[in-house]
This record gives C-alpha cells, structure tokens and sequence, in this order.
C-alpha cells in the first residue's frame, strides 16, 4: 500500500514523500479514501498510530479547492489539550508545506489580539480547545456557519475532561450538512452517544481493537513497598537497570509529580517535569527541551501529558498505577510508536493489587514481573486496608470504595491527613452539618438515616463557643 492510491492530491503526497513516509499506516490506509470522499468517519485509534495524518492528509486535500472568508472558518478540529491542538497545527505546516493555507490555533494561554487577527483575515483551518473557541464565539468575533469540516479528536480525552456538553454547544452553531471525522481511542457508551448525534452514515474504522497497547511494547511490572522513599529507589533502580534513552514517568498527582522530578534531580538525573499548573509558555518549553534530547526525564500528570507528540520515547514507567485501566493504555502509548520498539514498566504497591487487576483485565492478558512475581497475600485486601500515609483518597478510601475519580489531577491532591484536617477543621453548612461529611445523605446500615455526626460527636463541638 502507498500513499498514491488512497485519493489525496498530489500536492499532499508530495509533502509526505518529503517528510520520509513511506507507507501509510492502519488507520491512513483506512480512513483517508472515505475521508476524501466527503463521507463521515468513526475512527477508533489511539495516539501513536497516525491518526493526526488520517484526517490533516484529506483535509488539505479538499481544501485545496475554495477560498476562506474573514471570521468564517472552512474547517474546525477541536482538541482536548493545549498541546494537543498545538501539535495538529505543527501537523498542518508539515504535510501543507506546499499548501497555501491559513491555519489558526485558538488555544488558551496565549493573547487574543494574534487570534482575531489570524481570524479577521479567514481561517481555511480553524484548531482550537472548546473553551477558547466559545469564548471568541461569545465575544462575536467567529463566525462557524461556514465550516465544511469538523474534526473531533480524542472525544473519550474529552469526555474524561468534562468538555462535553461545550463539544455539544459548538456542534449546534456549524451548520448540519457538513462532513465530521471523530476520533477515539475508547468508545464508552456516552462517547457512542454523542457519535451517533454527530455523525451521518459513518464508516467506522478500527485501528487497534478499544484499549489494547501496540504490540510493539514490551511491558513489565515490578513489586515495591508503599514507603515512598523506597518507591522512588526502585525507580531509579529500573532506571539505572534499563537502557533508557528518555523516557516519561508517569504520577497520579500534580504533586507527586513535583516531588519525584526534585528526588530525580538530587540524585543526579537529568528531569524536567511537566504538570496542569504550568502555564502555556513553560509547558511548551520544557517540553521543546524534552523533544531537542536536552533533558532525558519527563515527570508529567496524565491531563498535563494527554496526547504528547514525542516519536521517539525509548521507556514509559508508570510511577503510580493508574486508576483508570484506559489511562494505562493511553501512557504507554507514548512509547512502541508507529512500528518502534518501546518499554513500559510500572511500579506496583501493596495497594495496587486490584487496579493492576483491572489493567490486566482490560488487556486480556498478564504483565510480567521483574524479579520474582509476588504472591497473593502481598496485596493488602480492600476492607483490611490501612490508611496509608501521603497517599491520596483513591488508596485512603476516602471516596466512600466506589469507583475512582476521574480526574485525580483536577481535584486537588489531599494526603490521607489532609482529608482529615479538612473534616476535623469542617466548615459547617447551613443545616449544621459539617461540609465533608456525607453521611447525612446517605441512608445508615438498618436504612436509619443519620444526621451530623450521628453518636460520634467529637469532644470539641461539644465545647460552648468563646465569646470574643
Ligand atoms: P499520531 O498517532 O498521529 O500521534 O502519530 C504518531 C507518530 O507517527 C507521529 O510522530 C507521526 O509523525 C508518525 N507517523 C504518522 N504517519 C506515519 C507514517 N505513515 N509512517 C511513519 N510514521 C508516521
């Protein structure tokens, strides 16, 4: 299979020739004839398998022919990430190099001056996050009747981000008869949902079967104790075990993120970290000095490392173990990309035992160990777990044991003993009853609903207040 028999113009098979492709990959060799053809596509791929060229490929095709107006963008692709969005614009100027299009990024963190000016003088490629597109939409500076083309990529990146119902909002102001290409790595049932609202007679098209990893990654686990001084000596010893070129390390929290990159630095690793509350110019940065090979570590958050573009990552190590079995598959799919060999390997506390479970689960398939597997009783079970100390509400049960929170980096990162102080110090609402306390709302064993703090009134709200 070649590039020159999937319908693109030859001004786009050219810039791809110059860029070293020499086959197209899965996905490519799937999506783009229909693409061309006008018609919608349901690609079901993740990052790593040349999903981006899948639809920039066809988009400049047809937008060769036709001209954009001032305001009025020919063509919308809505990212879920700064970065994300910032990469399908460097995709743009790559394969469009012999194109002569306007392509405007509307992303957050960066003026609005440039933006409308890029805007008044018509966009044929309008890239944007959905928070930053409505915003100069409220402002009435864009005007999106005249899109020809929505790309909606990374929809299940979204859904985890709450971006949906912005997503939903964008899509009643473009006009219905349009062609829309969606792209997801997993397809959950309000990720189908919102397919089948956007979509006409898809051809759906699967890259790699929902959440498996690329077959060209070489996955490993290995056994440490929760103690995180120790932890973070068994990382440094994979890393001075490993042949790692570069590699991400991956942690749940913002915090442990900054924690790891100054432990990593002591001990004299070359580290940058990269995490949700750096703005646009020190992410970019760092992540420029990461892709030029000036620094070999990147400590990164799952929301701060969504959807990075780095080709050639040697090594992923998963710090912490998601608590999401997809997040799994979404990290290591930073590394084994487009056809390279690539490593993960993840560090796996007593606490660990059922989200690993989860992974291997979803995998279909067991990780191996280095060294020597551990037995079963070396994981602590759910309902005789002890509160481990710094570790976060997931491990603390401080989530009532239900399903996991999405987004550990949006909700900020509390300790076991913050949680605490936070329910001791309680704030109360207006009723009386101490903010944190859900006890009140949910019916006591014996369908008995307690109020407050029910018996356990602690000894200090007994106290009568002292006048001041
Ligand atoms: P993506 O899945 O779009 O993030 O692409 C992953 C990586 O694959 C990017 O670094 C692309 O430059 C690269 N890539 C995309 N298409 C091809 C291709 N046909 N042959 C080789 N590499 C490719």
């Amino acid at each position: 299979m070649t590039f020159e028999n999937l319908g693109l113009s030859q001004k786009v098979i050219a810039a791809v020739e110059a860029v070293g492709y020499t086959e197209p990959t899965p996905i490519q060799a799937q999506a783009i004839p229909f693409a061309v053809d006008g018609r919608d596509v349901l690609g079901i791929a993740q990052t790593g398998t040349g999903k981006t060229a899948s639809f920039v490929l066809p988009m400049l095709t047809r937008l060769e022919r036709g001209r954009a107006r001032a305001r009025m963008p020919r063509s919308l692709i809505i990212e879920p990430t700064r970065e994300l969005a910032a990469q399908v614009a460097a995709a743009f100027e790559l394969y469009g190099s012999q194109h002569k299009l306007t392509v405007a990024l509307l992303i957050g963190g960066v003026s609005f001056d440039e933006q409308n000016r890029k805007l008044d003088r018509g966009a044929d490629v309008l890239i944007a996050t959905p928070g930053r597109l409505l915003d100069h939409f409220q402002r009435g500076k864009l005007l999106l009747t005249g899109v020809e083309i929505l790309v909606i990529d990374e929809a299940d990146r979204m859904l985890d981000m709450g971006f949906i119902p912005d997503v939903e909002r964008i899509s009643k102001m473009l006009p219905p008869r349009r062609q829309t290409l969606f792209f997801s790595a997993t397809m959950p049932p309000e990720i189908q949902r919102l397919a089948d609202t956007f979509l006409n007679n898809p051809e759906r098209i699967e890259a790699t079967p929902p959440a498996t990893a690329a077959g060209t990654i070489v996955q490993r686990l290995k056994f440490s104790s929760n103690d995180p001084a120790e932890k973070r000596e068994a990382l440094r010893e994979l890393l001075r075990d490993l042949e790692v070129r570069n590699a991400i390390l991956f942690c749940n929290r913002k915090r442990d993120v900054a924690i790891l990159h100054k432990s990593l630095l002591k001990h004299g690793f070359d580290a940058a970290a990269l995490h949700g509350d750096m703005d646009q110019h020190q992410r970019m940065a760092t992540l420029d000095a990461f892709r030029g090979g000036n620094v070999s570590l990147l400590v990164a958050s799952d929301v701060a490392a969504r959807g990075l573009d780095i080709p050639d990552v040697s090594h992923i190590f998963n710090y912490d173990v998601p608590s999401q079995p997809e997040d799994y598959v979404h990290r290591i799919g930073r590394t084994g990309r487009a056809g390279r060999e690539g490593f993960a390997a993840m560090l796996v506390t007593p606490e660990d035992g059922r989200a690993v479970k989860a992974i291997t689960n979803m995998l279909g398939s067991e990780i191996e160990w280095i060294g020597d597997a551990p037995g079963r009783d070396a994981f602590e079970s759910k309902r005789g777990r002890r509160p481990a100390r710094g570790r976060g509400p997931r491990k603390s049960g401080a989530q009532g044991g239900g399903r996991p929170p999405q987004r550990q980096e949006s909700a900020p990162a509390q300790s076991n003993g913050d949680v605490k102080k936070k329910r001791r110090r309680g704030k109360t609402k207006p009723n009386g009853e101490p903010q944190g306390s859900n006890q009140a709302k949910s019916p006591a064993k014996g369908g008995e609903r307690v109020v407050g703090m029910g018996d356990h009134m602690p000894a200090f709200m007994k106290r009568s207040p002292r006048a001041s």
